[in-house]
């Protein structure tokens, strides 16, 4: 067995790993229970890079707004 990094990407996952349903090649959800197929091999995932960034933004913001609270409350 190889562990080689270059090994072939998984296969697209063709059917829900929770109920075995079928899946359209775009769907983001199992028509039949709902699951969220975001992150499962060969599908979108939810963490792009421009996500990160904003979510680490986002935190920098209310960090420094809480940050200018306690200074003014002094
Ligand atoms: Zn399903």
């Amino acid at each position: 067995m190889s562990l080689s990094p270059e090994a072939a990407p998984p296969a697209p996952v063709t059917e829900c790993p929770l109920c075995g349903t079928a899946l359209a090649p775009d769907a983001t959800r199992c028509t039949q229970c709902g699951y969220h197929l975001v992150g499962i091999p060969g599908r979108p995932t939810p963490w792009t890079k421009p996500a990160l960034w904003w979510t680490a933004a986002g935190l920098l913001i209310v960090y420094a707004i809480t940050l200018l609270i306690v200074a003014l409350a002094r």
